[in-house]
């Protein structure tokens, strides 16, 4: 379990602690917010990675000897296109 720090009192609480042992403060919603972020910046990771793709299997297909970049421009894609649904399933997920 990574450890995060209380607002409040600075001492070392577990992220999945709904509030800190120390000084009772609630931090289910610091946590929550937090996860959004990170999944945030998959789903933004994935929205960039997905045209790059496209744009280097269009790239590499229509050049000679560019399967290399044509292949990197598949892998890309379904690295984004997978990025950007995970990302979508788990903030529908994790919404209350
Ligand atoms: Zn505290």
């Amino acid at each position: 379990m990574p450890l995060i720090t209380c607002p409040d009192c600075s001492s070392p609480v577990s992220d999945s602690a709904p509030s800190c042992p120390k000084c009772g403060r609630p931090l289910a919603a610091m946590t929550i917010e937090r996860t959004g972020k990170s999944i945030k910046g998959i789903q933004a990771l994935g929205c960039l990675s997905f045209p790059v793709g496209v744009f280097c299997l269009l790239a590499g297909m229509s050049s000679d000897g560019g399967q290399v970049v044509a292949t990197l421009g598949i892998l890309l894609m379904f690295a984004g296109g997978g990025g950007f649904i995970w990302a979508s399933v788990m903030k529908w997920w994790r919404h209350d």
